[in-house]
């Protein structure tokens, strides 16, 4: 999606110079080729989930930061509507809507997760610490934990650890909806 490409090519900009990086040392942070993070700093390359992770986990920053601009966090009330804020990774498989984004204040993201029919995804373990909690909205899907796959349908919920390696996959005929808290309880 533009917007995505956009947003994350500035923000990737801006987070390698604050940290004062070259594309070298960001490289070697993120475990995501120089080449690419050329690519996507000029707004080339539409960035896989696998992708925006490595980024997040390399910069330290919550993996919705990556995806849109930061909605007006200071509100005590603040009212987000998943239908516009839903963006698609590269890898076309699911859509993410990063309805609450990481504060510290809180230490957690709230998105809203869509896995379409034959996704299939095995991630890297996330920072030290990081736990995850999803929640089956409608459809079903399975997510591997420790080695299993677990079958979880509508209504049913699991937290496993997110800086283990994991996997989401949904081998049904109908999109599998989901709520996924990820709380990072290290970061600043
Ligand atoms: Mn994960």
């Amino acid at each position: 999606m533009q917007n995505l490409k956009d947003h994350l090519a500035k923000t990737l900009k801006d987070l390698r110079k604050s940290r004062g990086w070259s594309l070298d040392a960001a490289a070697a942070a993120t475990g995501v080729s120089k080449a690419m993070l050329g690519q996507i700093e000029r707004g080339e390359s539409s960035p896989t989930t696998a992708v925006l992770w490595k980024l997040a986990t390399g910069f330290q920053v919550s993996v919705s930061s990556l995806m849109e601009p930061l909605p007006e966090l200071v509100a005590e009330t603040l009212i987000r509507d998943a239908g516009t804020i839903r963006n698609i990774p590269g890898d076309k498989g699911m859509a993410v809507a990063p309805l609450f984004p990481f504060e510290a204040r809180f230490g957690f993201d709230l998105m809203e997760l869509t896995f379409l029919p034959g996704y299939e995804r095995l991630s890297e373990p996330h920072e030290a610490g990081v736990i995850e909690h999803v929640t089956i909205i409608s459809g079903a899907m399975e997510i591997c934990t420790e080695g299993e796959w677990h079958p979880l349908t509508a209504g049913q919920s699991i937290r496993f650890r997110g800086d283990r390696p994991h996997g989401y996959r949904n081998r049904n005929e109908e999109k599998a909806v989901t709520l996924s808290v990820i709380h990072y309880p290290h970061r600043a």
